[in-house]
């Protein structure tokens, strides 16, 4: 058997939904009723993100305080992970919420423009992200959505502004950014290793790319990202039923590869994180 795939579970974007999938959790209690079943079927990491009555994205600590808290309560071992991202939010909102001591925060090292906006994320306010999470005891998750960015990560590692190993997602198929192609994924392996070793990676495919970077990502070692913040269809003709449902597809996938799936405890340790959230609090 290979390693452990660890599956990240992203429930929830920043974009509304309006004319999109009615599973996609919106109120808090919807969202950690979803990330329970998410769990439930395999998931060890969830990547949140809230959002306010009119759907749109939400900065509200408190918002973020009441998901971790349920996410804590019924799931107690699961990795929580604040994105940092997010249309909408004013930039000094975006990191407000770190004081809660997630167990990570996503951390994308470089602008790109997305779809219809260009997503800011200028070197200085990197920099203080960084130094944010490093002095929070919060594990960065770095955003990769073009190739700069992975090298602006290993020098915010050599700076010590990163702790080494880093944890890095490459992104493909946003609009704008980088295209969901195999041979792009395998370069930028190819330098993580040879620029950050130890390392650990996963890759997230945005919209119909899901389930085939899924598949690249096992083949090639790394870990996985699936869930209704990415792609709220299940295929051409149907909508994905709940996150939990992408949750069980993708663990079905982890068998075709031999690869185990991990269970939240085991992805702390493959991550390098405490063994439950309480310790990382106190
Ligand atoms: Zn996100």
């Amino acid at each position: 058997m290979g390693e452990p795939c660890i599956i990240t579970v992203a429930i929830t974007g920043s974009v509304p939904r309006k004319l999109d999938n009615p599973a996609v959790p919106i109120t808090v209690p919807e969202q950690v009723e979803s990330t329970h079943a998410a769990y439930e079927a395999g998931a060890a990491l969830a990547h949140v993100h809230v959002r306010n009555d009119d759907e749109s994205s939400s900065s509200d600590p408190d918002k973020f305080a009441r998901l971790q808290e349920g996410i804590r309560k019924h799931c107690p071992d699961m990795i929580v992970q604040f994105s940092t991202g997010g249309r909408g939010r004013a930039m000094e909102a975006r990191g407000a919420m770190l004081y809660l001591h997630p167990d990570m925060a996503s951390l994308a090292t470089g602008s790109v423009n997305f779809p219809t906006i260009v997503y800011e994320n200028p070197p200085d306010f990197v920099r203080s992200l960084a130094a944010t999470m490093r002095d929070g005891g919060i594990k960065p998750e770095i955003e990769v959505f073009d190739l700069a960015m992975l090298y602006n990560t290993a020098d915010l590692v050599a700076e010590g502004l990163i702790l080494a190993p880093p944890h890095v997602q490459f992104v493909f198929g946003v609009k704008h950014a980088l295209p969901a192609r195999r041979d792009i994924l395998e370069f930028e392996v190819a330098k993580l290793k040879e620029l950050l070793p130890g390392a650990t990676w996963t890759a997230a495919g945005i919209g119909r790319h899901q389930l085939e970077v899924n598949h690249w990502a096992l083949e090639m070692g790394g870990h996985c990202r699936t869930g209704l913040e990415d792609n709220v269809r299940w295929d051409k003709t149907t909508l994905a039923p709940s996150n939990a449902k992408l949750v069980e597809r993708v663990v079905e996938l982890c068998g075709t590869y031999g690869r185990p799936v991990a269970t939240a405890t085991q992805a702390r340790t493959l991550l390098g994180l405490p063994a439950t959230a309480q310790q990382a609090a106190a």
